[in-house]
């Protein structure tokens, strides 16, 4: 029987989620066995893109997406990868729902562009040169580069048959993720691969657990602030943990390194607005209303994975 046929394309990532799966360690050669890789573009093989587009439709099983979709290049590729894969999976939070590189959608590219190339420190730009989309190179080769877009997640450009979270996804979580693929034991389509707890369920600090109630926060407190305590729970000692809105597939790795969870692992099931939620969570851990005004930056706390997905989307200028 031949291998059901896989393909990986990072678009608008960083690559931290193909280095959590390289992070299966061991497993990963179990699952590298049992999938025939066919594309892998562009961090691990070296296929071309005409390669892809000349594949049958729909001839690749399953389509891994991570990153999210910035310009021109990745929404081709991701529309490519949609006629050929029989399913295709938003891979990580920055293809699921935008991830934290889709805080660029507060500014304008006109803002991103001067601030990247001629407004830093470390620039030396003296003729404020901006990349081109065109180029000729040597005055005979035309040169055309991806145009950039404002960052979208993966399904706001192509239908998406299943989510999975984490920035990156937990390697664990990773595995039991390909188990599910191999062995056809999927959710329902448009579902996200996750074991569906939250994390504050799953998390050590959570007095709940043990039989106690969860105290209103009376203080709002940044790490920077002091250190928390060993155990207890992060929300109730003032510190901003999103674990109650957050899906727990990690484990809760940050409240058990005393860190507050920061929604990585993107939204608990029945949730359309991440953001949103986490908002009217925090606030009803508040003990009063004048600790609202205290919570730092909001919009980088609440929606700093998901704003191309949220109901905000972008800045809007008027
Ligand atoms: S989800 Fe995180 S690790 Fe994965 S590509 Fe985006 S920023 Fe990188
Ligand atoms: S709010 Fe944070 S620290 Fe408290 S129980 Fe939930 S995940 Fe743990
Ligand atoms: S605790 Fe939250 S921020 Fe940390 S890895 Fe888990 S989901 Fe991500």
């Amino acid at each position: 029987m031949s291998k059901p046929k896989l393909a990986y394309y990072l678009a608008g990532g960083c690559g931290g989620c193909d280095i959590a799966v390289v992070d299966l360690s061991e497993a990963l050669v179990d699952v590298a066995l049992q999938l025939d890789i066919v594309f892998w573009a562009p961090t691990v093989a070296d296929v071309k893109y005409k390669d892809l587009e000349a594949m049958p439709d729909g001839s690749i099983d399953v389509g891994l997406f991570s990153g999210n979709v910035r310009n021109s290049e990745h929404e081709h590729i991701a529309k490519v990868l949609r006629q050929k894969c029989k399913v295709l999976i938003a891979f990580g939070i920055c293809a699921s729902c935008g991830g934290i590189k889709g805080l660029v959608n507060l500014h304008t590219t006109e803002q991103l562009l001067e601030k990247a190339y001629i407004n830093t420190f470390s620039t030396d730009n003296p003729e404020k040169i901006l990349p081109q989309t065109t180029v000729v190179v040597d005055g005979k080769y035309e040169l055309t580069l991806p145009t950039l877009m404002d960052a979208r997640a993966l399904d706001q450009v192509v239908k998406v048959d299943y989510y999975i979270g984490g920035c990156p996804p937990y390697h664990e979580h990773i595995a039991k993720a390909f188990t599910a693929l191999l062995s056809g034991q999927l959710p329902p389509p448009g579902s996200w691969i996750t074991m569906g707890k939250a994390v504050c369920e799953v998390c050590d600090r959570n007095p709940v657990l043990k039989g106690k109630p969860k105290k209103l926060a009376t203080e709002v407190k940044r790490t920077i602030d002091g250190a928390p305590s060993e155990d207890g729970c992060l929300l109730e000692e003032g510190y901003l943990c999103l674990g109650p809105v957050t899906q727990g597939d990690c484990g809760a790795k940050c409240p058990s390194a005393n860190i507050p969870c920061r929604g990585c692992g993107g939204p608990i099931p029945g949730v359309k607005d991440f953001g949103l939620r986490a908002i009217s969570a925090i606030a009803s851990m508040l003990d009063n209303e004048e600790l609202v005004d205290k919570i730092p930056d909001p919009v980088h706390l609440f929606y700093r994975y998901t704003l191309p997905s949220s109901f905000l989307g972008k800045r809007i200028k008027r």
